[in-house]
């Protein structure tokens, strides 16, 4: 009886909540404006108004707490990105006067500084530079401050200052790239991220860490003092532990997580935020560990990522970017995740690689679907649609991980996207159809799968004892891993077991949603040559796994034929049983070199592969993308949190704020820093 009126009020909840969400919808606005190769969209959080109040203000604490330690993933891109993006605030603040066309140049360049989070291309790592002259931009400073503009300190003039920032910020071939990985050259010299100084050697740091002298990989600068080599570990400090890089930042994020405690929905979640600010005192990881061990037990509805988390923008793949978010789970969305989820061992036991590295799945992997609040530095304003956490491969094994799937962020990407670009690649009429029907499903299967059965999936050998895999793969790791998470959701595309987990209703949709997924497979393996501008190699690890694909599937299957009409080359799908084997022959190869950590094969394999670019392809795929004048990526203006204060002023509800306008929130997000830093 319960269960019949669960449903009969569900339903009824479900209709609403859908009438409603329509008329909004009907007077939103996604597309905020278009800057250079970018796109701004505001993030809508529906739901948030339903959680309760004390949700709400743990909600509130945690997404000031983000905020408190988002300029710390600013510091991580460039050494000097704070400091040049508080000088094109402030100009930007005091332009009364500036020239129209200098500072309209100003602004753009602002505007994508704040959506990279600096001055490096998130998708190629290459240095964008504003387009006016140096002489145009340093009459547009003393402009600046005469109108009262903060631009120089007693200890350096303003020209000082610029003639120092000079070629960091004008000349494209200084410090070109933020992370480069091109095989032959040295990794840490050529990249321009903070994690090291500049004058030491991708060799020099491995021989000192293989001799045991790395402590903290994931959370600390390496420095050279006096010709030796130190870990400037980025910790708040304690009583007996000495403060450490990033102390200032880190303590106030500290404050806002204390504040955050009694709102947690309970004991286990304020355990969690305890392990967290002990972490981020002592820099400790196996503190670290704590953490990650009760975080992936909290179930609460609101939860967070906060801290070093992902590796992406280290060369070496070890060092973690600073990012915030605050979300709560989607309730509807997330019943389809957990469906696939209990499916984890079924998808495990018909995986295509050897059985040894088979896992026996004891704990269901958490699968939800969340609505994103707020998301800042390596989440934000640039942000990803599924998160799979923690990183570390030993704490995944034993307690498994959680997976996330951004709903409001994939809807806000839909609600802004055309078809456009399907229909300029498309190999045929029935490929754009296909896409129209299924695409937004298939989209999200392949996500979710992913997410869930991908990365949660497979066991490494033992003879990697407790080390993790990553360990035995610099600089390889991360594209190997996001391959095989991708091709365990390629490999399952076609189970009938999609049908019983809710995606699909019957083996013909089935069918041809997994022929929608490979069909995606291909055209994104190609057409992310439209992001790259003329680099003729990748760095990015995703954009090299769907190379990877790409290429391994059109070399080593007949599954794919390749037609040119009227100049252009399109891609179609003939065999997708054919795709399908070599996608198992791929999956049982990569999970092999992840599970022995053989470098020698992991190298062969993406720099084959994943690493260069076909640039007569890229040059044409190019041409082709021009004409239709597409955003190249997309940054969020995210929902804001506002407290409703008493009359005493204690805190009793929180209201959230769209502002759509990104620049009001990046300049309230400086004053935010500015003023707790005092
Ligand atoms: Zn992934």
């Amino acid at each position: 009886m319960k269960y019949i009126n669960l449903i009969i009020i569900l339903t009824l909840i479900f209709i609403n909540g859908c009438k409603k969400s329509i008329n909004m919808e009907e007077q939103r606005i996604y597309i905020i404006e278009r800057v250079g190769p970018a796109q701004v969209v505001q993030l809508y959080a529906d739901g948030f108004e339903q959680l309760t109040i004390k949700e709400k203000i743990f909600a509130y604490y945690l997404y000031l707490a983000g905020l408190a330690g988002r300029d710390i993933a600013i510091d991580q891109h460039h050494r000097n990105a704070l400091e040049i993006r508080n000088l094109f605030e402030q100009v930007y603040l005091y332009q009364s006067g500036i020239e129209k066309n200098t500072i309209t140049k100003i602004t753009e360049y602002l505007k994508l500084f704040w959506i990279n989070n600096g001055f490096y291309d998130n998708l190629t790592s290459r240095k964008f530079v504003p387009n006016i002259t140096f002489e145009e931009f340093k009459n547009a400073c003393i402009i600046a401050q005469n109108n009262g503009a903060n631009l120089s300190s007693p200890e350096e003039n303003l020209i000082k200052k610029l003639n120092r920032l000079r070629k960091i910020i004008f000349d494209p071939n200084f410090e070109p790239q933020m992370t480069n990985k091109t095989p032959g050259l040295d990794w840490i010299k050529y990249s321009a991220v903070n994690f090291y100084d500049k004058n030491i050697t991708y060799d020099e740091i491995e021989k000192w860490s293989k001799s045991g002298n790395e402590k903290n990989p994931l959370n600390s600068k390496i420095v050279k003092e006096n010709g030796k080599l130190i870990e400037k570990i980025w910790r708040a400090g304690d009583k007996n532990i000495p403060e450490g890089m990033y102390s200032n930042y880190l303590k106030k994020v500290i404050y806002y997580l204390e504040q955050a405690i009694p709102y947690a929905a309970n004991e286990h979640q304020a355990m969690t935020v305890r392990l967290l600010i002990n972490f981020l005192k002592t820099g400790d990881l196996e503190d670290f560990r704590k953490f990650n061990i009760n975080w992936v037990k909290d179930t609460a509805n609101v939860d967070f990522i906060l801290g070093f988390i992902e590796v992406y923008l280290d060369p070496r793949g070890q060092k973690a970017e600073w990012e915030s978010s605050v979300f709560f789970t989607n309730l509807e969305q997330t019943k389809l995740m957990t469906n696939l989820a209990k499916y984890a061992q079924y998808f495990e036991d018909k995986a295509p690689w050897q059985d040894i590295y088979k896992k026996k799945i004891d704990k269901t992997p958490i699968a939800n679907v969340i609505n994103v609040i707020a998301s800042t530095g390596g989440s934000g304003p640039i942000s990803p649609i599924g998160i799979n956490l923690p990183n570390e491969q030993s704490i995944r094994e034993q307690y498994g991980s959680k997976s996330v799937l951004l709903h409001n962020i994939i809807e806000a990407y839909e609600k802004s996207t055309g078809l456009e670009l399907v229909k300029e690649f498309a190999a045929d009429e029935e490929e754009i159809q296909m896409q129209e029907k299924f695409g937004l499903i298939a989209d999200n299967l392949h996500t979710a799968m992913h997410e869930v059965i991908g990365h949660g999936s497979g066991k490494v050998s033992d003879k990697l004892g407790d080390k993790d895999p990553s360990e035995f793969l610099p600089g390889y790791y991360n594209t190997l891993e996001e391959t095989r998470a991708d091709l365990v959701a390629l490999w399952n595309a076609f189970d009938d077991k999609i049908i019983d987990i809710g995606y699909a209703k019957d083996k013909d949709e089935v069918r041809k949603i997994g022929e929608t997924i490979y069909q995606q497979t291909i055209r994104a393996g190609f057409t992310q040559l439209r992001k790259i501008a003329n680099s003729n190699q990748l760095e990015e690890d995703h954009m090299k796994n769907r190379q990877l694909i790409f290429n391994y599937i059109l070399k080593n299957s007949n599954a794919i034929k390749i037609e040119n009409r009227n100049g252009k080359t399109y891609f179609k799908i003939i065999n997708y049983e054919s795709m399908r084997e070599t996608i198992g022959k791929l999956l049982g190869e990569v999970m092999r070199i992840k599970a022995e950590g053989d470098l020698k094969a992991a190298k062969e394999l993406i720099d084959t592969y994943g690493l260069r670019v076909d640039t007569k392809l890229r040059d044409e795929v190019q041409e082709r993308a021009s004409k239709l004048n597409l955003p190249l990526y997309t940054g969020f203006v995210m929902p804001e949190l506002e407290p409703v204060l008493d009359p005493v002023s204690k805190i009793i509800d929180v209201k959230i704020i769209y502002p759509l306008d990104l620049t009001k929130q990046m300049l309230k997000y400086s004053r935010f820093t500015h003023q707790i830093q005092g």
